[in-house]
């Protein structure tokens, strides 16, 4: 991305509702589960896996963030009923981690111990750095109460995450590896482009010397070719890790992963409450800064 196109980006939350959910659209399945099991059985017919996102807002009082519980439950219920092959992803703070960690917990473990009795699987995503310690806490809680069927995510970005690597591999964790999204202090996260890919690489190594299940989640070229490297001088077997990317992103290069025979995963979120996602998505889109730029002069001078 040029230097124009970031600053462009930074604007984003300026932009108005409706701009951004037009270009946001091909993020996100849809307003309603229907919606998510409908763009899964695509996926599935594709041969590619998926994990169901519910898009949440911010909580404030513990009935929505048992609202938001229940809804995975139901995820899972139509997992089931439609015979889908996918898990799904949980963020902490939907769940009510902001309001107290034994809230959040409780949620959790009702998502987990439901997924476990249909014999499938819980994801926490990784959020702001002000939640990393709660939730390596609460995965790591979970796992030592015996619940081995949830995983977690760590964000290469991060300075501390070679440290998380090995302090988590006697779990043998199921660890998706991403780069990482929410804007951090460099005290905290490298900002350069190659030192995040360089952590990456580094935090890849350490997990697979670990024996943990890697989720290869990055649509970067560089890393998605340092990771086929690995695999193939590790000599894995397909079923010992799988590469993720988010709906709507390179969807060609998912398909050639699929055609040589790995597993791919695909990030479905679905809600009413799209547009924080869709502003993370489209920061993250180097063509999308022009794009938007364009929607939005011409809307201000009423063409839009
Ligand atoms: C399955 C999955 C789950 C994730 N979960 C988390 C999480 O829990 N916590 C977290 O902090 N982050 C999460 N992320 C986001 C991640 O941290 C990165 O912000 C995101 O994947 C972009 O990084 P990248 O590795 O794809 O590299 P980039 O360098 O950002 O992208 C590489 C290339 O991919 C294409 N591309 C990337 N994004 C877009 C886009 N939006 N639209 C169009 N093209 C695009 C472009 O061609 C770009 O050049 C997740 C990502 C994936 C794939």
């Amino acid at each position: 991305m040029t230097l124009l196109d970031r600053a462009i980006v930074r604007l984003l939350p300026a932009v108005p509702k409706r701009v951004v959910q037009f270009f946001s659209g091909r993020y996100i399945a849809g307003p309603a589960l229907d919606d998510a099991v409908h763009a899964v059985e695509k996926l599935n017919g594709e041969g590619m896996l998926a994990t169901i996102d519910v898009l949440g807002e911010e909580i404030t009082h513990e009935d929505e963030a048992r609202a938001i519980a229940q809804a995975y439950r139901d995820v899972f219920e139509s997992i089931r009923h439609g015979g889908l092959d996918a898990n799904v992803s949980v963020k902490l703070t939907a769940l009510g981690l902001d309001l107290s960690y034994d809230l959040c917990r409780e949620n959790l473990v009702g998502v987990v111990r439901h997924a476990a009795s249909d014999g499938n699987f819980v994801r926490i995503d990784m959020e702001d750095s002000s939640t990393t310690d709660e939730t390596l806490r609460l995965y790591r809680d979970l796992r030592e109460a015996g619940h081995d069927n949830v995983g977690v995510v760590l964000q290469a970005y991060l300075r501390r995450t070679l440290d998380d690597v090995h302090a988590l591999a006697d779990f043998k964790p199921n660890v998706r590896l991403c780069k990482g999204i929410y804007v951090e202090p460099p005290s905290l996260a490298y900002t350069d482009a190659e030192a995040v890919r360089a952590s990456y690489v580094r935090s890849l190594d350490a997990l697979l010397d670990a024996g943990a299940y890697v989720g290869i989640a990055t649509h970067d070229e560089w890393l998605i070719g340092e990771a086929l490297g690995r695999i193939d001088q590790r000599g894995l077997e397909r079923d010992a890790y799988e590469f993720q990317m988010l709906l709507g992103v390179r969807e060609a290069r998912a398909r050639e992963l699929v055609e040589s025979g790995h597993r791919l995963r695909v990030y479905v979120p679905f809600g009413e409450h799209w547009y924080g996602y869709s502003l993370r998505r489209l920061q993250e889109n180097p063509a999308m800064a022009g794009a938007i730029a364009k929607a939005t002069v011409g809307r201000m001078l009423g063409r839009a």
